[in-house]
């Protein structure tokens, strides 16, 4: 329908118009398209998936609007991460997933846990006894749902995680409880000789 609207206004006379309105069709939807498929189909923030990305180095991804936010992570990982939302369990891609390597964060890629502190347990979210380093995450009260629990959150984007608990593995103790969405996984790769 507009192409025909837009033949009738422009007439034959003028293709370069014609054309013109192609390329800014293309154009248009291109640079909206602000979120990327990694080759598993999961989608990946662009903006701040480069290491030493500007947002992240200035210090700015914290003051990311919502709008801004929802334009580089699908509707569930917005609900998770910055609404403090939380997945059902059993439901999430990596409460049983095994593989070696580096659990980041969905929103910024930082390093949020080591795949040699995940362990099985049992409740259906990823759990970890140890973040990746002393300063990957933050943990703050959280009085929500008549509870008292405590929130972990990403140092570097304040995304919402999860939380930890106090029924942990040796040797922390600890059960840090992180919801699959508001995490992405870097595999190992294996050591070339
Ligand atoms: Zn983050």
């Amino acid at each position: 329908m507009f192409l025909v609207y837009v033949e009738r206004q422009a007439g034959l006379k003028s293709p370069c118009f014609l054309i013109w309105c192609v390329l800014m069709l293309i154009l248009g939807c291109s640079s909206e398209r602000m979120v990327s498929q990694d080759k598993k189909g999961f989608p990946q923030t662009e903006a701040a998936s480069r290491e030493g990305s500007p947002m992240v180095e200035s210090g700015k991804i914290k003051d990311m609007s919502d709008e801004e936010w929802q334009t580089c992570l699908t509707p569930e990982q917005f609900y998770v991460t910055r609404r403090r939302g939380t997945e059902p369990p059993f439901t999430g891609r990596f409460y049983n997933h095994k593989a070696e390597g580096t659990y980041v964060c969905v929103c910024c890629r930082s390093k949020l846990f080591s795949s040699e502190t995940k362990y099985e347990s049992g409740t259906g979210w990823p759990s970890f006894w140890m973040p990746f380093d002393r300063d990957s995450v933050e943990l703050r009260e959280d009085r929500s749902h008549g509870m008292v629990r405590t929130e972990v959150v990403c140092a570097v984007c304040g995304a919402h995680l999860g939380h930890v608990f106090d029924d942990g593995p040796p040797p922390t103790g600890k059960r840090y409880c992180i919801n699959s969405l508001a995490l992405d996984f870097e595999e190992r790769k294996p050591e070339t000789k």
